[in-house]
């Protein structure tokens, strides 16, 4: 609560310190830094601490009266590597300045960066155990280790289906370890949804990771993102809001950080406008790089629900297809993208799923895009040589 505090309710400008790596708060130097800042009078701060791959990450936040404090005072205190003066929105997530911080997270052995590519192929909703089992295996026999899976899915009409809940979790998870898999984006739509996929995870002996995805209908449900944001153990992927502005959505991912969890993935979905018409939402993949430049999330495309059918272009190439290449070329870290082994039955999404058999044929699709990105960036950087 002291925390939150803190956060929410103190104005004022706002720097952080970044520590030097494994520098633990116990030591001497930390505690000297500590007392040293303690000091400074209309100003107060808050360590942030992260385990990444290799070592303890450490960054203190001041917020009040920053402005007296010159970088170069603040750079050569006892531990501090680096200090950064923020100027705007998305304290924790944002790019500011020079900034020349890290990003991404590793979460169950799969490293999530601005610089990497996952593609998490699975099911729109999970129904059967056959169903998720052909999937699941599919995907192992593609080398793939992430997958989505809804079980509590947000629906229009209360009287469609809802999704098995927590009912399934267990045998999911199962067959996620049986299947090498290591990550499933899952949709939460309450904080008890949240509970009931750690406990399940525990009980089953962690055969898998879970990131937690937060939806388009969820994104300014600010009191879901608070407290899902005060766990650190399972990362987030949180949809833009399909009604809002890119920075409040933004805004709302800051809400995950500010409450201590920065294990954040931000998802484009497509905006609801008929402007987008024949699609079923306007696609917004042309705002990647805009995303990656504004903060230090890695960035999801979710071609499927952007699209929403199986349509075809002359060119024989699907349009669910083209717009994750259109994303994948200006640099997205995720695809989300449905696909069910027999649509007809499936009892959600069925139309734009894509069917096992197109799998290879996807990825080889994501494979060549991603490519064409890399050697974009590399003719980029021979351009600031000349
Ligand atoms: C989903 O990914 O299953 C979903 C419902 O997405 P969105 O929140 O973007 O509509
Ligand atoms: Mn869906």
């Amino acid at each position: 609560m002291l925390l939150r505090s803190f956060w929410h309710t103190r104005k004022g400008q706002f720097m952080i310190l970044i520590l030097q790596a494994d520098l633990g708060e116990q030591s001497p130097i930390f505690q000297q830094l500590l007392t040293h800042l303690r000091g400074f009078s209309g100003i107060h701060f808050r360590v942030h601490q992260e385990q990444g791959a290799e070592q303890v990450l450490s960054e203190i936040y001041l917020i009040g009266d920053t402005k007296q404090l010159r970088i170069e005072d603040m750079e050569a205190l006892p531990g501090v590597e680096h200090a950064i003066r923020v100027s705007r929105e998305y304290r924790m997530l944002g790019r500011h300045g020079d900034d020349q911080r890290s990003n991404g997270f590793e979460y169950n052995g799969v490293r999530f960066s601005q610089d990497n590519l996952h593609v998490f192929a699975g099911l729109c909703a999970v129904d059967t155990h056959e169903h998720v089992e052909q999937m699941l295996r599919a995907l192992q026999e593609n080398g793939q280790v992430c997958t989505r899976m809804g079980a509590y899915k947000p629906r229009t009409s209360p009287y469609a289906f809802q999704g098995h809940g927590k009912s399934c979790l267990p045998w999911v998870f199962d067959l996620a370890g049986k299947y090498g898999i290591r990550v499933i984006a899952m949709e939460i739509l309450h904080e008890s949804h949240m509970d009931e996929i750690r406990e399940a995870l525990e009980k089953t002996g962690h055969p898998t990771g879970v990131m937690l995805q937060i939806g388009t209908r969820n994104t300014q449900n600010f009191e879901l993102l608070k407290a899902v944001g005060r766990q650190q153990t399972l990362p987030v992927l949180l949809k833009r809001g399909f009604g809002i502005t890119l920075e409040e959505s933004l805004n709302a991912a800051e809400y995950l950080a500010s409450e201590g969890n920065t294990k954040v993935v931000f998802g484009l979905r497509g905006m609801k406008s008929n402007l987008g018409d024949p699609h079923r939402n306007f696609v917004d993949f042309a705002q990647v790089p805009a995303v990656k430049r504004l903060t230090r999330m890695p960035v999801c495309i979710d071609p499927s629900h952007s699209v929403g059918s199986r349509d075809v272009g002359p060119d024989g190439i699907m349009d669910v297809f083209h717009v994750t290449a259109q994303g994948v070329v200006a640099g997205a870290n995720m695809i989300l993208v449905d696909f069910h082994p027999d649509p007809a039955t499936a009892l959600v999404d069925g139309p734009q799923a894509l069917l096992l058999k197109e799998l290879p044929w996807f990825l080889e699709d994501v494979r060549l895009a991603r490519e064409v990105y890399e050697e974009r960036r590399v003719l980029a950087a021979a351009q600031s040589l000349i």
